[in-house]
């Protein structure tokens, strides 16, 4: 009796150990399962986007010379930072200053470096998506911040207004510019995926006091902070936007 007890105990112990190494092997085999332990760990996924990168610098300050896709850079990562610490977790879809390939894709390196940044936004199923971009402009006197949505993408207005609101109220009309309105725009970025999206171009490289303050690590560290609260205030359900 005792002994048989323990031969059914060890039994079950073995079972239990080969049903777990068939679970561990599936998961590791297998992208969809991994896909979903990672989505079902709780904290929602919020996607940011450093536009631009290696061979494709985006624009340049026009009086530093400063690369955009060193700033956005730059400001995905200090946005990315302030998103783990609001208890959100983060997907860049890049972290260093190169392009991505895109197997099907040999021909155009800029279509190819989109199409994987598509892919990684649709793999991770986002409740948000933020583009960081820098502007240009062939008036050097426009300043400011401004954000852009897919018109089909309802979530994406809603983030892009709660965003612009918050960025006319703490850089655009604070630094005595003026306010912006969030505007649709048809850029890959924002159809790729049916994930609320919008584009922030945080300011005009081609402006001297923009640009100044854009390559300015203090300033840098404020901004982040307002697309930070920006977002979490989209997620968290507490539009403070004006009405118009
Ligand atoms: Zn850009």
């Amino acid at each position: 009796m005792q002994k048989n007890i323990f031969e059914n105990t060890t039994f079950i112990k073995v079972a239990a150990v080969v049903i777990s190494a068939v679970v561990v092997a599936l998961a590791l085999s297998s992208p969809f399962i991994i896909a979903t332990v990672v989505a079902n760990d709780g904290r929602p996924v919020v996607v940011v986007d450093a536009g631009h990168g290696g061979e494709d610098g985006g624009v340049t300050g026009a009086r530093t010379g400063v690369k955009e896709s060193h700033l956005n850079l730059q400001m995905a990562k200090l946005l990315a930072e302030y998103l783990k610490g609001g208890g959100y977790r983060v997907v860049m879809t890049r972290q260093n200053d190169t392009m991505h390939t895109f197997p099907s894709v040999r021909d155009n390196k800029k279509r190819a470096d989109m199409f994987r940044r598509g892919e990684i936004i649709n793999s991770v199923k986002p409740s948000a998506v933020i583009s960081v971009h820098m502007n240009f402009y062939s008036a050097s006197s426009r300043r400011g911040a401004q954000v852009f949505f897919d018109r089909r993408d309802d979530g994406g207005r809603q983030l892009a207004v709660i965003m612009q609101d918050a960025l006319n109220r703490d850089f655009n009309m604070a630094g005595g510019g003026r306010k912006y309105s969030a505007l649709s725009a048809e850029k890959y970025i924002l159809f790729c995926s049916p994930y609320p999206s919008i584009i922030v171009e945080c300011g005009f490289l081609s402006n001297p006091f923009d640009e100044a303050n854009l390559i300015d690590p203090d300033y840098q560290a404020r901004l982040a902070q307002t697309l930070y609260a920006g977002v979490n205030d989209f997620l968290k359900g507490n539009d403070n936007s004006a009405v118009e």
